[in-house]
């Protein structure tokens, strides 16, 4: 079988695959895997027990967050615990590469899957190599896994891209002078980041992992809130540029006959923080686990692959939506209304609260304890709050 997209989560699928002793191939467009880096490699410790990665990739561990609402007022989420590791985002890509290697996958660099069709019980990929532009080959296989992120090839040629946002962000890792400690700097508003956020990871000995979302010209609003925020972003200089895209939406179908989609290919990102590693992960196993099901049982027909919607549906699928729902409410928040969000939370109670159930790969948990509380709902989240949360299901949770 064929791995499109040689990224942390092809990989993984492609090892589980490869120690089930079947044959697997990982095309991976680039030269060397994970390069270009796009990522802010921001991930719990959960995550990377899941990859199986050496805790080696850790650079610097994070133990709260200030959050800076668009009137200025700073809320500090300063723990005793660490919430999140910043990994070495390429190491940590290259590790799972060697992890499908070692179990047996074969990994073709350079090479660009250009196109794939349905043919009698299989699939055929044309694949491009780098230093040969001018000649493709086609290679058959009974089973193709779309892993090729943003975008995919696979998406489209199986008619199953969804409507939905794509939201562009400019990220980059840089020397900040000031930016030392292990708190994560997350900035809000409309004019700041319309639509999404930005945020300073502190990442050690004066660097930092910086960034920005917004629909359109993100590197331009990170210049505004640098004008902004001079105390932060003194000093800075770009070291290298991480930017690309996060699909938010929700992917209603992500198999097809001989196909699987699995990673940002198919949708497995926290649409609040456009996360992409964790989701990824524990669909990877799904996806491998419905694979060699298909190879195994040698029937690898829509009908016997629909198995794997509905299991990453049960895994993260409410995550997903409930992110969704969330985000939703997010864009019709009006600066005042965040100013006054972060003034209610900015007290001892309310800290502790976001301290004790804020977890960075389930949003929803804080939310569901939130949600228990009817003046929350009442004063700032307005109506629809309560339909948003209702619909997410997030009562149920505690
Ligand atoms: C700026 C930014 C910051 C982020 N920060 C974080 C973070 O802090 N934490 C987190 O969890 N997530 C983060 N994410 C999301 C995370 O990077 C993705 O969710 C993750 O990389 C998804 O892995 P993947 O393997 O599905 O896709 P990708 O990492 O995109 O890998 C897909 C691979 O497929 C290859 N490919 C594509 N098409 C083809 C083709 N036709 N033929 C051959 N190869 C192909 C690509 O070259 C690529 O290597 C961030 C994303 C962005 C853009």
């Amino acid at each position: 079988m064929i791995v499109i997209g040689g990224g942390p989560i092809g990989c993984a699928v492609a090892r589980d695959i490869a120690a089930a002793d079947f044959r697997v191939l990982v095309v991976e467009e680039h030269p060397a895997i994970g390069v270009p880096l796009r990522c802010a490699g921001l991930v719990s410790s959960r995550t990377l027990q899941l990859s199986r990665v050496s805790p080696e990739v850790i650079r610097h561990k994070l133990t709260g967050a200030r959050v800076h609402a668009p009137g200025g007022e700073m809320l500090k989420l300063y723990g005793s615990r660490v919430y999140a590791l910043a990994v070495d985002r390429v190491a940590f890509d290259r590790d799972l590469a060697g992890q499908a290697a070692a179990a047996g996958a074969e990994m073709a660099d350079s090479t660009r899957a250009v196109d794939l069709k349905l043919i009698p019980g299989g699939v055929s990929v044309k694949l491009r190599h780098r230093g040969n532009l001018d000649e493709a080959k086609e290679l058959t296989c009974r089973l193709v896994v779309g892993a090729d992120g943003y975008g995919s090839l696979v998406a489209k040629r199986l008619r199953v891209l969804p409507e939905g946002e794509r939201l562009p962000l400019y990220a980059a890792e840089a020397y900040l002078p000031g930016s030392e400690g292990q708190i994560v700097d997350i900035f809000l508003g409309n004019q700041v980041a319309p639509g999404w956020f930005g945020w300073v990871i502190p990442t050690g000995e004066g660097t930092a992992r910086i960034g920005i979302g917004a629909p359109r010209r993100p590197y331009e609003f990170l210049q505004q809130l640098a004008e902004k925020h001079p105390g932060t972003f003194r000093g800075m200089r770009i070291l290298r540029c991480t930017s690309g895209y996060v699909p938010v939406y929700f992917q209603h179908r992500s198999y097809g006959p001989h196909s699987l989609l699995v990673g940002d290919a198919a949708g497995h990102v926290k649409p609040i923080s456009g996360g992409g590693l964790y989701f990824g992960l524990r669909c990877a196993r799904l996806c491998a686990a419905t694979a060699i099901g298909a190879l195994r049982s040698n029937d690898c027909s829509d009908r016997f692959l629909a198995r794997y919607q509905r299991d990453w549906e049960e895994t993260v699928g409410q995550e997903i939506r409930c992110g969704l729902r969330h985000r939703k409410v997010f864009l019709d928040l009006s600066d005042e209304d965040m100013d006054q969000l972060i003034s209610f939370f900015n007290k001892p109670y309310w800290r502790r609260l976001i301290l004790k159930y804020g977890d960075i790969d389930y949003h929803s948990k804080l939310a569901g304890r939130l949600s228990n509380l009817p003046h929350w709902a009442k004063h700032f989240f307005k109506a629809g709050v309560n339909m948003m949360l209702a619909g997410c299901g997030v009562s149920k949770i505690f």
